[in-house]
């Protein structure tokens, strides 16, 4: 029997990268999976494919995260599919690179409102709209990923590292008010991992470099996987996490 048999997750961002890691690990546990994506029907498609193979049951949904009526929408439908969510991991997210990494000064209106919009008020929708019903189960979990950006604020990442830093401040607030409610929030800060993200970063500081040239200066010679963080997710949600919350687990190697 699986560590997550008879539990539901939603992942949000979970068509690629870090959340469709996250997907396959809950679900190898046991666990049954509502996969949120924005864009990529096909990969959000693909991942709830080997969902139902291993057994469990996965259900797909459009939503950008930041507009609050769509995930509403996300939330009703996915709560009429399956009987409850009582696992919540907020990692749906856009990164610096994606707006080529302005200045604090620099950063347009649009650019801070779609990071911000992604990064906090995303997670903020997905919460307000779930952990009411997530209350009801004798145990439930929220897990954001972050980043070790919301902490290094570094130049050029100012935009990303505000939306950070503030998801943070969120999570930590959130895992005093739900204690009472049996629910376990956390945050998981990852470095750099190797997903389109992260590819994305390498080019754009190092000069179009592949992922793979960070691999030998890397802390144990080779950059995280999403698989990495993936274990994470699941050991926090099982029963060997039981007693971890408001907790900010970095996984970078440092
Ligand atoms: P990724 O490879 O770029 O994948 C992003 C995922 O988020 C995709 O599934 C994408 O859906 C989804 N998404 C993006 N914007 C969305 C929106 N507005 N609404 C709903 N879904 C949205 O990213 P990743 O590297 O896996 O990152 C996952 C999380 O880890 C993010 O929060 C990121 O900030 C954090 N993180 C990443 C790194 C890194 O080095 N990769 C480091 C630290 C933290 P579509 O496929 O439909 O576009």
């Amino acid at each position: 029997m699986g560590r997550l048999e008879g539990r539901t997750a939603l992942v949000t961002g979970g068509s690629r990268g870090i959340g469709a890691a996250t997907v396959l690990r809950l679900a190898r546990e046991g666990a049954d999976v509502a996969i949120n994506y924005a864009n990529n029907k096909d990969a959000a498609a693909s991942v709830a494919t080997i969902v139902v193979a291993l057994g469990r049951k996965a259900e797909i949904y459009q939503a950008d995260v930041a507009d609050k009526d769509a995930c509403t929408q996300m939330c009703d439908a996915a709560l009429a599919d399956f009987s409850g969510i009582d696992i919540l991991v907020n990692n749906a997210g856009i990164g610096s690179a994606a707006i080529n990494r302005p200045s604090v000064v620099d950063a347009t209106d649009e650019q801070w409102q779609l990071l911000i919009g992604a990064n906090l008020y995303g997670p903020i929708n997905m919460c307000r709209l779930l952990v009411p019903q997530m209350r009801k189960a004798p145990r439930s979990d929220v897990v954001v990923i972050s980043s070790i950006s919301a902490q290094m604020l570094g130049p050029g990442f100012g935009v990303y590292s505000v939306s950070k830093a503030a998801v943070e401040a969120m999570a930590h607030t959130l895992a005093r008010e739900e204690k009472q409610h049996g629910m376990r929030v956390n945050i998981i800060a990852p470095g750099l991992v190797d997903t389109d993200m992260g590819r994305k970063i390498v080019a754009a500081t190092q000069n179009g470099a592949d992922i793979r040239s960070r691999d030998t200066e890397a802390p144990f010679g080779f950059v995280c996987t999403p698989d990495d963080i993936a274990a994470t997710v699941a050991h926090l949600c099982t029963d060997d996490g039981r007693y971890i919350t408001n907790q900010r687990i970095t996984i970078s190697g440092d």
